[in-house]
């Protein structure tokens, strides 16, 4: 501990040193935070990726024999936005990446729309990790044995907000087997986190006309998440 004796006696050495500015070590608390901020990031970033080492292998479902990838889902590791999709789809499977057919470039405009992007802000992932052959719908049984990876991909991220993508990831995420429209009209909780629900990319693909009622949502999103800048 400095005794009065001995910060005079470190005072004056430091001015005939440094003449009459008192140069500090302490960092601006801002700096701190951002030190903080880095070093978690990057610690989640060694977390996910140890974690996807652990379970990239997976053989619970027939998909592990029929799949080229399993697509563990990619984005920020410290992501206040997490997107949910269905399952990878030819593109995915091939490439071992999230979103990256025409439906990944829609998506990829929405987020810009908001100032997000996949660096930073966002991690995306799927209900299932493997594709289903010929992009059939996911099986329960696939759901029910895929789903524990995403509550685990969701405990390391933290985001504070989920948003599920299309009827399946809806349904995944809210146990209500009630039409789209209906879902996206209310604020749920998965694994204690806000989760809303919006259209897949491929349906405003299919049917552009939902692109309004979309980005109505993505407004939400983008205000919901401005309360919570990290
Ligand atoms: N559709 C999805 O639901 N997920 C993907 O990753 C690609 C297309």
């Amino acid at each position: 501990m400095f005794t009065k004796k001995k910060t005079y006696l470190y005072l004056e050495q430091a001015k005939e040193l440094y003449g009459d500015v008192l140069y500090t070590s302490q960092k601006k608390s801002s700096d701190r935070l951002k030190d903080h901020s880095a070093e978690t990031k990057n610690q989640n970033i060694k977390i996910l990726n140890d974690y996807e080492m652990s379970i990239c292998a997976c053989q619970k479902c027939q998909l592990g024999k029929s799949r080229s990838n399993f697509v563990f889902g990619s984005g920020d590791p410290r992501a206040s936005l997490m997107l949910i999709g269905e399952a990878p789809g030819e593109h995915e499977d091939k490439k071992g990446e999230p979103f990256v057919g025409r439906s990944g470039d829609l998506l990829d405009k929405i987020l810009s729309a908001i100032n997000i992007n996949r660096e930073s802000g966002v991690f995306i992932s799927n209900v299932l990790k493997c594709r289903p052959p010929d992009n059939r719908n996911p099986l329960n049984s696939e759901i029910n044995k895929c789903e524990p990876y995403l509550v685990d991909q969701i405990n390391i991220i933290k985001p504070r907000l989920i948003v599920a993508l299309g009827k399946v990831a809806g349904k995944t995420l809210t146990q209500e087997n009630i039409p789209l429209k209906a879902m996206r009209e209310k604020t749920y909780y998965y694994n204690e986190i806000p989760a809303r629900v919006t259209y897949h990319p491929a349906a405003l693909l299919r049917d552009p006309s939902l692109k309004i009622d979309t980005w109505e949502d993505f407004k939400w999103i983008k205000s919901f998440l401005n309360n919570y800048d990290r």
